[in-house]
């Protein structure tokens, strides 16, 4: 892969990348907000930092660029790119990098539309039936995949691969 401009400290880079975006109750407010989060096709690349945040989500075990053949779902994302900051902020200024009280550092995080909670990706990401962990292909549905044909890399703490019903996520 040609290199690209590098964050110092990217544990996960590919040629293209997906926004998923859905839909979920704020449980500090109980309105229903949008949500943001990015995932990662086949043949992305990963990178072995300092170990993965959450044992629910399995990464790989290697010093060196390591391509993947499967899908991923990222999260605890806590750099990326000014291209792909300024993408994320045209589609939703409500993800945005907030300091969590739960990991003790910032990554970029989803806010409630209506009153501006912090939304954490633990809730969102690891517990079933979070907003990004469908428990049926019928809530799979409800979540909208935008393949962006520009590259992307990350430094994130959370990884899930081959995310339970990527397949019946829809694509855009
Ligand atoms: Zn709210």
């Amino acid at each position: 892969m040609p290199e690209m401009s590098s964050l110092a400290d990217a544990n996960v880079r590919s040629h293209t990348y997906f926004v998923a975006r859905a839909n979920a109750r704020c449980w500090h407010c109980g309105l229903t907000t949008r949500l943001l989060a990015l995932a990662m096709p086949q043949g992305h690349e990963t990178l072995e930092g300092d170990g993965w945040s959450d044992a629910d989500c399995a990464g790989p075990v290697s010093d060196a660029w390591q391509r993947a053949a499967v899908n991923a779902m990222l999260f605890y994302v806590e750099r990326l790119p000014g291209g792909v900051q300024d993408r994320l902020k045209r589609i939703s200024p409500l993800f945005h990098p907030a300091h969590s009280a739960a990991t003790l550092n910032s990554y970029w995080a989803n806010h409630c539309e209506h009153c501006g909670s912090m939304l954490d990706d633990h809730a969102l990401h690891c517990e079933p039936e979070g907003a990004f962990t469908p428990s049926s292909e019928a809530a799979a549905a409800n979540i909208q995949l935008q393949q962006i044909r520009e590259p992307f890399e990350a430094a994130a703490a959370g990884y899930a691969i081959e995310p339970e019903f990527f397949g019946s996520m829809r694509k855009s």
